[in-house]
């Protein structure tokens, strides 16, 4: 829509409407609103990320300032690209850097970001598919890099996977069962496991299971390799449980960004802790890791399991779900 030679758009935005309270409103906006950026684009899908929910229920951590449109993801054509760098039409995905956070983000039905952020869509995977993935497939696969570079095989044993049921975690059950690992899943809703093993999941574990865990220096090793997408104390746990040699790749703080650890399952058991960033990554290194998606990483087939299409006048209720921990896979929003 026109108004006075100005699009008019819709998008979600966060209003801190007294101290500490926020609303999630769908509004309208105009293009003009949108800051000086020389890459335009008409978003068709977006998705939902953790951040986002931090944002929109307005965690210090963050550093969102409002009135604010969260959305870390977004895909789309470009409608004009002042840079030259892209072609009216092109379908770019962006997923990080800024958007979002400072720069109004994907929750939205234009934006406007640094031609830098985007990349050209690799053929074999569609836009649905994209932000079905989104930052949180890229997470996942960088977790599962980090573990293989680290010299990971399938026969070293089992690969734990924390809060398994959410985004990043059912992708990399989905991934890391897909590349042969025996994933043991574990979450915080055991109702779930049949959603679980449908993806791949060898075994479902209690999240309280690990618990007894804290009061121990070490523990028998179940596992040889982990992703931890939970931080807080349970990724101190998860270190502590690891057999000779193995690692965890960490990307997470779902149950809080603080843990107190002792040196002694890194000096005795040679332990890594592998940290994982797919927001600041360097494009080249992200577009590498779209281009194994659509190829030999492929998990399109379980991406219907995992992702639930969602319309943007239902984010605020979804958003209030991923804040609570109560999300299940992916939500990507269809503003097609
Ligand atoms: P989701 O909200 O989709 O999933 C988080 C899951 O963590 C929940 O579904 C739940 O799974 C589990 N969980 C929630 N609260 C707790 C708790 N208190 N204790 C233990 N487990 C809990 O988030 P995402 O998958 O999108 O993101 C996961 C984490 O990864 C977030 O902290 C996010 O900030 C981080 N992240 C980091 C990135 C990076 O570049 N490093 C990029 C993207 C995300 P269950 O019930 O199955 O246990």
């Amino acid at each position: 829509m026109e108004n006075n030679g100005d699009v008019v758009f819709r998008a979600i935005q966060i209003v801190e409407v007294a101290a500490g309270k926020f609303d999630q409103l769908l509004v309208q906006r105009r293009l003009s609103d949108l800051p000086d950026n020389p890459l335009v684009m008409a978003v068709s899908h977006s998705s939902l990320n953790y951040k986002d929910a931090l944002c929109a229920f307005g965690n210090p951590g963050i550093g969102c300032e409002y009135p604010h449109t969260p959305g870390m993801d977004a895909i789309g054509k470009v409608v004009v690209d002042h840079s030259g760098t892209f072609s009216r039409g092109d379908e770019l995905l962006v997923t990080g850097y800024d958007l979002g956070m400072h720069t109004p983000g994907g929750l939205a039905e234009r934006i406007a970001i640094p031609p830098g952020w985007a990349l050209v869509l690799p053929q074999g995977l569609n836009a649905r598919e994209s932000m079905a993935l989104g930052t949180a497939g890229l997470t996942a696969a960088l977790c599962v890099e980090k573990l293989l570079d680290s010299g990971a095989t399938p026969q070293d044993g089992e690969v734990l996977v924390t809060g398994a049921t959410g985004g990043v975690g059912s992708i990399a059950v989905a991934l890391l069962a897909k590349l042969g690992f025996r994933v043991a899943a574990v979450t915080g809703k055991l109702e779930s496991a049949d959603f679980l093993a449908a993806l791949g999941a060898w075994k479902v574990i209690d999240r309280e299971t690990l618990a007894p865990f804290a009061s121990k220096a070490m523990t028998k090793p179940p596992w040889a390799w982990a992703v931890d997408t939970v931080g807080g104390e349970t990724l101190f746990n998860v270190i502590k449980s690891l057999a000779y040699g193995g690692g965890v790749a960490a990307c997470g703080m779902a149950s809080g960004a603080q843990f107190h650890a002792s040196v002694l399952p890194f000096i005795r058991r040679g332990i890594s802790l592998l940290g994982v960033d797919s927001v600041a990554l360097p494009i080249e290194k992200k577009a590498g890791v779209w281009h194994l998606f659509a190829d030999q990483w492929s998990i399109g087939d379980q991406l219907n399991r995992i992702a639930e299409d969602i319309s943007l006048g239902q984010v605020p209720e979804y958003l209030a779900r991923l804040h609570r921990g109560h999300g299940i896979g992916r939500y990507v929003v269809d503003m097609s």
